[in-house]
């Protein structure tokens, strides 16, 4: 069986956007380690900068948003066909991601996900076989893993 662990840590992640009166930090020196099996609730007021932080972790962050400080993700995989890996994302460097390269529409719900591959109602390359199937997790090559079918 195929075991993935993950560790993320978030050492003064500060994220700056521009604004026309100069620039504004809606996360400043924020820090903090989640273990595997871990969850964090972040809780704050409206505009208080929790969906900068999580799209800065995700390489989402807007046009112009410049992201500081470092978030490091940690995974290490048992089980897999080609053995066991390790791997650190340094997630404030890596590839950022283009508009119009991810899937358009929402997300789902976590409490409802959709059966077969949960981006399958937005997938622009979404199979029959998408709707029923789940892709397992497999190993590409040393550095990435897909559990899209379409990959071969
Ligand atoms: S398995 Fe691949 S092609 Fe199918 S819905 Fe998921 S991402 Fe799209």
């Amino acid at each position: 069986m195929l075991v993935v662990r993950a560790k993320l840590e978030v050492r003064d992640l500060t994220v700056a956007l521009p604004t026309t009166n100069g620039w504004v930090r809606p996360v400043a020196q924020v820090s903090f380690t989640l273990n595997e099996g871990e969850s964090l609730g972040i809780v704050g007021e409206s505009g208080s900068g929790k969906t900068m932080l999580s799209l800065a972790l995700m390489g989402l962050s807007p046009p112009g948003a410049r992201a500081s400080g470092e978030a490091t993700l940690r995974t290490s995989t048992n089980g897999s066909s080609d053995g066991s890996s390790e791997h650190t994302i340094d997630l404030l460097k890596a590839s950022p991601v283009e508009p119009g390269k991810f899937c358009a529409g929402s997300v789902p719900a976590l409490d409802a996900l959709p059966p077969g591959c949960v981006f399958s109602p937005r997938c622009p390359r979404r199979e029959p076989e998408c709707d029923t199937r789940v892709p397992e997790l497999r190993s590409v090559d040393e550095q990435h893993q897909t559990r899209c079918i379409l990959v071969p």
